[in-house]
């Protein structure tokens, strides 16, 4: 489905480099793969061993980094960002890596996911005196290291990490070391690769696969690893750990090239179509899927029912950020500029319609409407993961719970409001299962079925429950 217009946004992407010459190109290549993941901001922090330096600004990868720009990032390490902002809101001084300097040395950061203890830990930090230069949650654990009073810095940046609650990724670079760090429940995805000797990290697989890097392994909830001159360490900075990946980052988010903690993104989805057609089987003549991300479970569908997979929708790729206002308007205008029925091979036809979520319900209204409009005789809408009920407080913009159309009504409600024949959603044990039947991956439900990994503050509930 379409991020931009469905109210569903991921809200970062990182990468880093140890020990190449080429390091900013190589996280300029893989910030490009990430772009998926957010598209407000961008920027690049290298370290030439004795200085830290950055581009940043507000805008696409190709937008940001222009040759110029490019030029200035000289050195063998670097990290690079890319955003959409939610907590903290946009600006260019919350664009990321943060960059900050002082008579110790400099840090530079990079932080995919969000917070839930942040407002409580900034209070703190501002009354033993420290000063915010931005709005970002990200910002706090700069304080949080500084006042550290642990001699060594990786004593000082586990001491840190052991007071954030949520979900975050983080690459911590300073002139001499790159550090990459996971939350206690790895909600985030975070790989290890490398290109020869030196060492790539990334959000997403798909990343290595653009600059040629090898996989080597993900990062582990709860680890600290440390790559300077003398290689790389592994330390744990917590004990106790519970695996809790999100579940929307194989539903939706991520790329279907990407593998997360050993499983395809691809393939995840296709299972999930193939359980969605154990669990609603229903009698049609094609299935299509909701471009880009909806195709995957489409086709598993299609496979498990031997109904054929038909491109009933098509997706137009030269439409720009113009449209990611959030305003009402322009998002009914945006379904219709991306989005396009293909008439022959829907008109009188009963069309399944494979969609992963339903989040505002808005667009699903729209394209059940197109569909039938191309002469679509019956549309059954099935989507590939259970309803979202709940919002998300780990770094995804799932809307406020009052603007989610499945917090508060039935499934029969939301099928009169979107106008579809029929609706199936997944269910919570299925989608579960599909994905691993042995049991031995933790996922993180919690906007599906209300159990978050994290204890959830009240300050934090108080912001997500204002918004929108
Ligand atoms: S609440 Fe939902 S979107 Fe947020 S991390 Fe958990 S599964 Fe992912």
């Amino acid at each position: 489905m379409l991020a931009e217009i469905k109210g569903l946004n991921e809200e970062c992407g990182i990468f880093g480099v140890w020990g190449h010459q080429d390091a900013a190109q190589l996280t300029y290549y893989g910030l490009h793969s990430l772009q998926h993941r957010g598209q407000e901001g961008t920027g690049i922090v290298v370290s030439d061993g004795k200085k830290l330096k950055g581009v940043k600004g507000e805008g696409l990868v190709t937008e940001i980094f222009t040759t110029e720009a490019m030029s200035q990032l000289t050195g063998s390490a670097a990290i690079g960002h890319v955003r959409y902002a939610t907590a903290g809101g946009g600006g260019y001084e919350n664009v990321q890596p943060l960059l900050f300097h002082s008579q110790s040395g400099s840090l530079a950061l990079a932080h995919n996911g969000n917070l839930v203890n942040v407002n409580s830990l900034k209070h703190q930090l501002e009354t033993q005196g420290s000063i915010f230069q931005t709005s970002s949650d990200t910002e706090v654990l700069a304080h949080l290291i500084r006042r550290s009073g642990f001699p060594y810095m990786n004593d000082k940046v586990k001491n840190a990490l052991s007071m954030l609650k949520g979900a975050y990724a983080y690459l911590i670079m300073t002139e001499t070391e790159l550090m990459v760090a996971l939350d206690p429940h790895g909600l985030r995805p975070l790989s290890l690769g490398c290109i020869g000797d030196a060492y790539v990290v990334a959000s997403e697989t798909c990343a290595f696969d653009v600059v040629g890097a090898e996989y080597i392994r993900d990062i582990m909830p709860g680890e600290l690893l440390i790559i300077n001159q003398n290689g790389l360490t592994s330390e744990r900075f917590a004990m106790s750990t519970t695996k809790a990946i999100c579940m929307m980052e194989y539903v939706y988010f991520s790329r279907p090239d990407s593998n997360i903690q050993g499983i395809n993104v691809h393939t995840a989805r296709k299972k999930l179509g193939k359980r969605l057609a154990i669990e609603a089987p229903i009698d049609a003549d094609v299935v299509t899927g909701v471009p880009d991300s909806s195709i995957s479970a489409a086709i598993g569908y299609a496979e498990a029912t031997g109904i054929p997979y038909e491109m009933g929708l098509i997706k137009n790729k030269y439409v720009g950020r113009t449209f990611i206002q959030p305003s009402q308007s322009l998002r009914e205008q945006g379904v219709k500029m991306k989005l396009s029925p293909v008439r022959g091979v829907v008109e009188g036809k009963r069309v399944i319609m494979v969609d992963d979520s339903i989040v505002r319900g808005t667009t699903s209204r729209r394209i059940v409407n197109m569909l039938k409009d191309a002469g679509a005789t019956e549309v059954h809408v099935v989507i590939s993961s259970p309803p979202i009920k709940n919002p998300c407080f780990y770094g995804i913009d799932t809307s406020s719970k009052e603007e989610l159309i499945a917090s508060d009504r039935s499934v029969e409600e939301i099928r009169q409001l979107i106008g579809a024949d029929s609706l199936t959603f997944l269910s919570v044990d299925g989608m579960v299962k599909a994905l691993d039947p042995e049991g031995i991956n933790g996922f993180c439900l919690g906007c599906f079925n209300g159990n978050y990994p994290t204890e959830i503050y009240p300050d934090t509930l108080q912001y997500y429950y204002q918004k929108g």
